[in-house]
């Protein structure tokens, strides 16, 4: 069972380092309670889906302390730098493109080559960022399809066996979302509504912002191209492979596979196979090859946001 921290410096301290050992803590934000883990790690991220129970990867938000540190991840343009000064720290994520030499998981943003990022208004919030000195994944604190955590009472009932640490701040003021702005084309668009209305960012960039949901939260792809075009080999992928047919790569699974091939977990670990999962599909996605052929991965717990993913890369033409 997750211990319960109180926000006194040393405390936050402990939780600080377990951070930075890739440990799950949630904590309060001004927004909700969220899933912390170390957004630089692939492990650390595979937990966090893991504990929630996704049947799907979706991009997780990724919190900063400060607009300075955004810039280390993302190209923050001008209209970008405006909305940070105006909404910055609050219940503002902007979605921007991923810096070439971005150091954020791949699993956290999805596969995805845009980044959504915050800087949360919650002391309690801030004080960890600046202490643990990482970027934190921060999805909400919650099992998939169960209410978002308020409270640090409805974390421990909800996800105490997943995490190290929660840290109770007492009840979140806001008690919603952060509002998702995405700013990677020249329409500014509302992902998801959220703590900041779109009129108040509509006024600072002085043009109209859309507002565009529907296929928030849910299992299904947006539609290619568009908002979370996520990222698909060009080669074909053939799923439930035995072997590589000649002309292709196999991606293993599990103690079976070849030694020489590339595998997302020789000892058939989920975590460890969605930690491996963005990072090999880029490497073999090679044109000296015809097609990428992925091994059986077991259809339970992480295994069933891992097949999503993969038969999304399959279906992708
Ligand atoms: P949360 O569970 O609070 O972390 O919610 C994350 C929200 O941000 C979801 O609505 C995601 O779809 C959205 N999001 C995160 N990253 C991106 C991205 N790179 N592109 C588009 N939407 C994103
Ligand atoms: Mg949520």
């Amino acid at each position: 069972m997750a211990r319960r921290l109180q926000p006194t410096l040393t405390e936050i301290g402990d939780a600080a380092r377990a951070l930075r050992q890739g440990k799950l803590v949630a904590f309060p934000t001004e927004t909700v309670y969220g899933l912390g883990g170390d957004a630089t790690s692939d492990r650390a991220v595979a937990a966090i889906f893991s504990a929630k129970g996704r049947p799907s990867f979706n991009p997780l938000i990724v919190h900063v302390a400060s607009a300075t540190d955004a810039v280390q991840f993302a190209e923050v343009s001008a209209n970008a730098q405006a909305v940070a000064r105006s909404f910055w720290p609050g219940p503002l994520t902007m979605v921007l493109p991923r810096r070439r030499d971005c150091r954020i998981s791949l699993l956290a943003t999805a596969g995805l080559d845009s980044v959504a990022i915050r800087v949360p208004a919650h002391t309690i919030a801030q004080t960890l960022l600046t202490m643990t000195g990482l970027p934190l994944a921060a999805p909400s604190a919650n099992p998939s399809g169960r209410l978002s955590p308020t409270s640090a009472d409805h974390v421990l009932a909800d996800l105490g066996d997943n995490v190290e640490f929660v840290i109770d701040g007492g009840a979140c003021t806001v008690g919603v979302e952060s509002t998702v702005l995405s700013l990677l084309d020249d329409k500014p668009r509302i992902l998801r509504p959220g703590g900041v209305p779109a009129e108040a960012i509509a006024e600072v960039l002085q043009e109209p912002v859309t507002i565009e949901t529907g296929a928030e939260d849910s299992a299904a792809p947006r539609s290619p191209g568009r908002l979370l075009s996520h990222y698909a080999p060009s080669l074909p992928v053939r799923l439930n492979a035995a072997a590589a047919e000649p002309g292709e790569i196999l991606l293993g699974f599990g103690p079976s596979a070849p030694k020489d091939a590339l595998n997302l977990s020789p000892i058939g670990d989920l975590q460890e196979a969605a930690a491996n999962l963005f990072a090999l599909l880029r490497r073999l996605d090679d044109p000296q090859y015809c097609a990428i052929a992925v091994m059986p991965v077991p259809e339970t717990g992480l295994g069933i946001a891992i097949n999503d993913r993969l038969r999304r890369a399959a279906a992708a033409r």
